[in-house]
């Protein structure tokens, strides 16, 4: 066994753990699950309105400002995280939300939208979930390689000719998770 899930120490909530030690850049997990027109608290957009609702272990995998895997996009848009260094056994596998969510959309049910401030226990906590659109390029810079492929096809919506199916990003609202 690779990974395992338990409950996380800093949030309410479980979270991906390794089970043994992953070398730098060595594939940590892959993703299965089902392909939906909009995001959720799970999901992982793999389009412009493309967003994939992953089964466990991957629906588990918790936001990290200082994250232990990156992205790797398959030809199909899914995406697989590999190590971004060194990992031990036992320590959480994160990414950088803002590796595959270009905003926070709205939610059709105001009652499903939650609380975007970051927990996590990184000292360089940017205090809110990670958005590919709010990221500086410093952060850019140190990701490069392990964004979605569709950001970094075309990083931004696909605009007026093309509309984002997904509608217009949101700053969230302030409700409990
Ligand atoms: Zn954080």
């Amino acid at each position: 066994m690779d990974i395992y899930i338990k409950e996380t120490n800093y949030h309410i909530g479980k979270g991906v753990f390794a089970a043994r030690n992953f070398k730098k850049g060595e594939l940590v997990l892959r993703v299965t699950g089902e392909v939906l027109p909009y995001q959720t608290i799970y999901s992982i957009q793999i389009d412009w309105g493309r967003h994939l609702d992953p089964d466990p272990p991957a629906k588990y995998l918790n936001h990290s400002c200082e994250p232990t895997t990156g992205v790797r996009s398959l030809p199909n848009g899914w995406p697989e995280f590999v190590a971004l260094r060194d990992i031990q056994k036992d320590e959480e596998i994160t990414f950088d939300y803002a590796m595959t969510e270009y905003c926070h959309y709205p939610r059709s049910d105001p009652g499903l939208e939650f609380e975007l401030t970051c927990h996590c226990p990184a000292p360089g906590c940017r205090g809110r979930l990670g958005y590919y659109s709010e990221l500086s390029q410093e952060l850019k810079d140190k990701y490069k390689g392990f964004f979605a492929a569709y950001l970094i096809r075309n990083g931004r919506p696909p605009g007026e000719v093309n509309p984002n199916p997904d509608g217009r990003c949101s700053q969230g609202e302030k409700h409990e998770r």
